[in-house]
């Protein structure tokens, strides 16, 4: 393996800088050598942190709002400026498709920091009046404080989209930050940071730390005494064990988890919009996106023939390079969770699933045989108890089942420890309003699937996450609220 590989740094209080432990970023297209990436150590998390919370009484704990909403507006036209660089960088370390990072990834990127731009500038508190038992008429009204320093973890699946939803709220807030992306993505946050750099933030108001979880940067900066917020994106185990760390301080924690999501398809349906939406919500990013559908209830009078149909949607997708003409699906993030996805096939078929298409990985006679692509895959035939649809794959893959009441399919849907999103394909408005307001969920799409406002709440209820973010709700997760009384 060539030892020639560009470095990724850390970025703390200021500088760049390398370390001597580094690990591998390997391309999953075909296998290849990215970079190598500088891994902190715990004496390097701690200086973040103590750079970032110096930062807090220094030049930047002085901005108003309307000053930190021109910083991400410089940002936003700073990631643009390189956009094309942020596109091959998201490509290359995730194998999805160039239209994608440039549509998706890279573009609420920019959109993010646009969005807390214009959110900060127009917030303000809260105001009452009250007449207090004296007589006196007093008014309460509330300012908004940075929590002072907070920690972003972020996980590989939609590496610039979710770091920058959190990065850029926190310092429309006022705080100082540091991030630890993905060990899986780690170039666009390096891009980041060098827009950052370039955007003139005071030193240690934005950190980059680089390096895995449990006995690493992650842990390491969970755990850091003078960290007064964490906001952390990933698996629901994980949400579990940063928890638990929070405790110690009773520090504030967001969190952003798994999920196991269902479409709900009813016969009603427009025919041909409910198919091809299921097809992108159970295969668009590889099936890694957090809201995909793993799990497809179709009204029993359509079943048959919406399994055709997705069938042939499924088989009608083009795997490949990121750059081919027409390619619908790239690679999953890497070799290892390919294996987890290849385990979920296994088990589907000892379970006793019937593989109505895929279960299996293409082979191309290229150097994509060295990447991590599997079929895009869909079973029938499980019962509602069976691992393959209770527990999170995330990968290319759902599970259709057939139902015949709306209260059957709102309890089967229900059944679950996740709670995050559900997309129902129905042209009975009344039914929807009535059918989406009963599913145990932080987001319901109808006819429609990741379609987001981001003024809206977002978020999963149980195991699918705590809090709320986008909006005021980041506002106020990123902030800590004083009232002040007034007695005039
Ligand atoms: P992950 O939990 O393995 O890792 C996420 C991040 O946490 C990484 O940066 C990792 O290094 C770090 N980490 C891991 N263990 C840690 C620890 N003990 N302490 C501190 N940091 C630690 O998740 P992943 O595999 O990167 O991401 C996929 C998961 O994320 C899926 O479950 C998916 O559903 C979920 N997800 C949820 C949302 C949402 O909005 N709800 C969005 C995207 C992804």
């Amino acid at each position: 393996m060539s030892t020639t590989a560009p470095q990724l740094l850390n970025y703390v209080g200021g500088e760049f800088l390398a370390t001597e432990q580094t690990f591998p970023n390997i391309s999953p297209i075909d296998g290849r050598l990215l970079s190598q990436v500088c891994e902190a150590d715990e004496a390097l998390v701690g200086r973040a942190v103590s750079a970032a919370k110096a930062a807090q009484t220094g030049p930047w704990g002085r901005t108003s709002a309307s000053e930190r909403a021109d910083v991400l507006m410089r940002i936003a036209v700073g990631i643009e400026s390189r956009f094309e660089e942020f596109v091959a960088a998201e490509v290359a370390d995730t194998g999805r498709p160039v239209e994608q990072a440039r549509r998706l990834d890279i573009a609420r990127g920019v959109h993010n920091f646009r969005t807390f731009a214009e959110l900060i500038r127009q917030s303000g508190g809260d105001y009452f009046e009250m007449r207090a038992p004296d007589g006196s008429d007093v008014f309460s009204y509330s300012v908004r404080k940075p929590h002072g320093v907070v920690a972003i973890i972020s996980p590989w699946n939609l590496p610039m989209l979710l770091l920058t939803w959190k990065v850029a709220p926190a310092l429309a807030c006022g705080n100082s930050v540091v991030i630890k992306p993905s060990e899986e993505s780690p170039s666009t946050a390096t891009l980041l940071t060098e827009v950052i750099h370039d955007a003139g933030l005071p030193e240690g108001v934005f950190n980059l730390i680089h390096g895995f979880g449990p006995g690493s940067a992650g842990e390491f900066l969970t755990k850091h005494p003078d960290v007064d917020a964490i906001t952390f994106t990933g698996e629901s185990r994980t949400g579990s064990e940063i928890m638990k760390v929070a405790a110690e301080g009773v520090r504030d924690v967001s969190f952003e988890l798994g999920g196991k999501n269902a479409a709900v398809v009813f016969a009603d349906c427009d025919f041909e919009a409910a198919v091809a939406g299921v097809a992108r919500s159970s295969f668009t990013n590889a099936g890694q996106v957090c809201l995909c559908s793993e799990r497809v209830y179709v009204e029993r009078p359509i079943f048959e023939r919406f399994v055709a149909a997705l069938k042939e949607k499924a088989e009608g997708l083009k795997i490949g390079y990121p750059d081919e003409p027409g390619v619908d699906m790239g690679s999953m993030i890497s070799r290892q969770h390919r294996e987890k996805v290849l385990s979920y096939f296994e088990l589907a078929r000892e379970e006793g699933a019937t593989v109505v298409t895929g279960g299996e990985v293409p082979t191309f006679g290229d150097a994509r045989d060295q990447g991590a692509y599997v079929r895009p895959t869909i079973w029938t035939g499980l019962s509602d108890d069976a691992r393959c649809v209770q527990e999170e794959v995330f990968g290319p893959v759902c599970h259709i089942a057939p139902f015949d009441r709306e209260d059957e399919v709102i309890e089967r849907v229900n059944n679950t420890i996740y709670g995050l999103a559900t997309a129902l394909w129905t042209q009975d408005l009344g039914r929807a309003h009535r059918v989406s307001r009963q599913f145990h969920v932080g987001m319901v799409w109808i006819n429609t699937w990741f379609l987001r406002d981001l003024r809206t709440p977002f978020g999963g209820a149980r195991l699918s996450g705590l809090g709320r973010e986008g909006g005021r709700h980041s506002l106020d997760f990123y902030s800590e609220l004083t009232t002040i009384c007034v007695n005039p």
